[in-house]
């Protein structure tokens, strides 16, 4: 039997949620289409350590900013800001606590770092890998590029645009949320028309009207939002017939998915190594291609560590599965506290992320590759159908791209367009 909706919106991540939520208030039928058994996307939270614990996005920044700081402030959740000081960080450099000097020199390379970016973007010219503008050869210079580009933009940054890079800087407070970012997305989906396991194969789209096809049968729409990820367009995982026009293709294999990952280690007993909550670990790149994992430990209080892998490091880990990204996190802090501490306050086993392998995600967040700073916009405002198809997701947001506030805003936007479009 085929369905019938007004509004397709493809995908129950933030921007699906958002996208969803806004056609509602504007009063347009709608129905939302989400492959996965749940709601939230690149955002969940997991319950398996006896706590909430965010295996996605879990900060919510530029919280000023953030479309969703209000929202959680308004259901009651509680927002803690854990700070972006680097003073905060238990800095090591080759197997022992950083100097003070060493302290000030890695904080002066991380500056150097944004400050060099800026200035080589200002000044014009064609958009470079962001590798190119910033400085080489200091004892903090590839410690500085690992931290901003392969964990925080999750990708080196050979293959990062300089132009998007310093676009997308993040700024503002950073809060977390206590009861998990996808818990917050849950309440916010909640009453919404989601139809979870209907995994959309195929999308013909015609002047006449929209079909989308897939495990769930078929539905025929007058308008769609698409939020996959663009790992996910990229991949061919939905069928666009006609295919989509060559200049939008473009702009998706152009935002490839980079990868973020989390290794999260469970304490055993009490002990918790003298460090409170949120105490965070990071360490000095010691050789070429070394990819140093870092750390938050016991985040309110709670017990158990989340240690981040991102870039290149994070897909090979992610390929070979995850004892081996168990292990890597194991020996790690082993350099810290030694392997005996790290087998005696930790319990066996890790809860190891997979958005890599996931099909439904296939990385973590997008960055632009250099050349194609123009693709987010090339994304956000395509316009097909007159204006009734349209793409929404963290991709698509020119400032805060990668982020489940820039998902948020993206769905909202593409909403208000689709119900303008329809007249
Ligand atoms: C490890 C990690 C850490 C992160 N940390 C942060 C952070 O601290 N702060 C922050 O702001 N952001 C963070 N992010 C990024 C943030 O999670 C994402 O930017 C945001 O959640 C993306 O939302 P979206 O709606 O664009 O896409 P998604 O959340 O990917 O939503 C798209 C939905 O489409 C569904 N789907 C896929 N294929 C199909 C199909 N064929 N048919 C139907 N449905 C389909 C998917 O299942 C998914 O639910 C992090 C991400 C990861 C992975």
């Amino acid at each position: 039997m085929t369905r019938e909706a007004e509004v397709l919106v493809l995908g129950a991540g933030a921007a699906g949620i958002a996208a969803a939520r806004r056609l509602r208030a504007l009063g347009r039928d709608c129905l939302v289409l989400e492959a996965g058994m749940r709601a939230g996307g690149r955002a969940f939270t997991d319950h398996s350590l006896g706590a909430p614990c965010d295996l996605g996005a879990s900060w919510l920044h530029d919280a000023g900013a953030n479309p969703l700081t209000p929202l959680a402030q308004a259901l009651g959740f509680t927002l803690h800001d854990t700070g972006r000081r680097r003073r905060d960080l238990l800095l090591a450099a080759g197997g022992r606590p950083a100097t003070a000097e060493e302290r000030a020199a890695w904080e002066a390379a991380v500056e150097a770092f944004d400050a060099a970016a800026l200035a080589r973007a200002r000044r014009g010219g064609p958009d470079i890998p962001l590798s190119e503008a910033v400085p080489r050869g200091g004892p903090w210079d590839d410690t500085a590029a690992h931290w901003l580009s392969a964990m925080i933009s999750a990708a080196e940054a050979e293959r990062i645009s300089l132009q998007d890079y310093v676009a997308t800087l993040l700024d503002g407070w950073n809060p977390q949320v206590a009861e998990g970012v996808g818990t917050l997305l849950l309440r916010l989906a909640e009453g919404l028309p989601v139809v979870l396991g209907a995994a959309v194969g195929r999308l013909r789209w015609r002047r006449g009207g929209i079909l989308a096809e897939g495990s769930f049968g078929s539905l025929r729409t007058r308008a769609a939002i698409i939020t996959v990820s663009t790992g996910v367009l990229a991949a061919g995982a939905i069928a666009f017939d006609p295919p989509l026009p060559d200049g939008l293709q473009d702009a998706v294999t152009g935002l490839p998915l980079g990868l973020l990952s989390k290794v999260v280690l469970r304490a055993a007993g009490e002990e918790r190594l003298g460090l409170g909550p949120f105490a965070r670990l990071g360490r000095q790149v010691e050789a070429p291609g070394d990819s140093p994992m870092s750390w938050l430990l016991w985040p309110f209080g709670r017990p158990y560590a989340v240690g981040f892998l991102g870039g290149a490091r994070a897909w090979a880990l992610s390929r070979e599965g995850p004892a081996a990204a168990e292990a890597e996190a194991r020996a790690e802090l082993a350099r810290y506290f030694g392997a005996a501490a790290v087998a005696r306050i930790f319990a066996p086993g890790a809860v190891v992320t997979r958005w890599g392998e996931d099909p439904l995600f296939r990385g973590a967040y997008s960055h632009a590759l250099p050349g194609c700073a123009g693709a987010r916009a090339v994304l956000a405002e395509a316009a097909l159908l007159g204006g009734r198809l349209r793409f929404a997701g963290e991709a698509c947001h020119p400032r805060y791209a990668g982020t489940v506030g820039g998902a948020w805003q993206s769905g909202e936007r593409a909403a208000r367009a689709v119900h303008a479009a329809l007249g």
